[in-house]
């Protein structure tokens, strides 16, 4: 089994006549595979192992992002968040209703569901079927596709969706470059003999190869948007933001946790670009600003 749901009833009542429906015990269920530690893949883990006696898996990388993230159960402080939120040039009204959304989210993480097995590394096999846990970081640090290359199929978890694009963040507790990950892990999957893709969000599709080229081709293309307006003056990550073409809509319209989440994507961007030596970022007043180096 691969990724298992929310932690809820009505998830697990769902699994079991799914189950039922393709006449499979849960006894049958040797091991379940978790692609990466948010709540919608990892939260039913527990009931699964419960009531069918398999093993949990998961990347080390992403367990130990877990327990940094259920140990400061807290988070943090309304002093760090203000210096927070400074740093990134809001206004504290423009994230309102943002903590509700957030405390909702955190209190789904699991907290003390340990792995029966910790993957480590890059390529593994997982279970007696020939199939491979692929280390696949962008999304997560420890975000693993599962490919099964006798049936030609890839278990992509949030690394390839069909429709939506996966979400970034700059590294969660680091500083890690998370979006350069991204691309290099969708490079990755892209010339593997796939038939069938099976993500976890979203319906099965095919097309793996042109699909990750139209992924690329979109962070690109934010990528350009990002640089645009920080040619010719220094922008916070915010005033950044404000001006990305967003599929949701303009910044004005945004409810708070989704200018978080593109203040989030923006950062991930500038990281990325830092990297490459086209942005340097300063600090003004607690502020952090960002400036392209060259006339690109
Ligand atoms: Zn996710």
């Amino acid at each position: 089994m691969v990724d298992c749901g929310l932690k809820h009833r009505s998830c697990l009542e769902s699994l079991r006549q799914q189950l039922a429906i393709l006449n499979i015990s849960p006894r049958d269920i040797k091991w379940l595979l978790v692609t990466h530690f948010h709540p919608d893949h990892f939260g039913l883990a527990a009931e699964v192992r419960a009531i069918s006696g398999a093993q949990i898996i998961l990347h080390r990388l992403d367990w130990g992002v877990l327990q940094l993230i259920t140990k400061a159960a807290g988070g943090l402080t309304s002093e760090e968040f203000n210096r927070w939120v400074t740093s990134l040039g809001v206004l504290p009204h423009e994230l309102d209703g943002y903590d509700r959304v957030f405390e909702f989210g955190t209190a789904l993480f699991p907290a003390n569901v340990e792995p029966d097995l910790l993957l480590d590394g890059e390529d593994q096999p997982v279970g007696d079927e020939g199939l491979r846990a692929m280390l696949t970081p962008g999304h997560t640090p420890g975000h693993v596709c599962v490919y099964d290359g006798q049936n030609r199929l890839l278990f992509s978890g949030d690394h390839v969706l069909t429709g939506i694009t996966t979400h970034i963040t700059p590294g969660i507790l680091s500083d890690d470059d998370q979006l350069g990950r991204y691309l290099e892990s969708l490079h990755k999957v892209q010339s593997l003999d796939v038939q069938m893709v099976l993500p976890a969000h979203e319906n099965p599709f095919a097309g793996l190869s042109q699909r990750v080229g139209q992924l690329v081709e979109h962070h690109e293309i934010r990528l350009h948007q990002v640089l645009a307006p920080i040619r010719l003056s220094a922008l916070s990550a915010r005033d950044i933001a404000s001006q990305v073409e967003w599929v949701v809509g303009l910044w004005e319209q945004m409810d708070g946790i989704n200018r978080l989440l593109a203040i989030q994507e923006t950062m991930a961007h500038l990281r990325l670009l830092q990297g490459r030596g086209d942005v340097i970022a300063t600090q003004m007043d607690g502020v952090s600003l960002y400036r392209a180096t060259g006339e690109g």
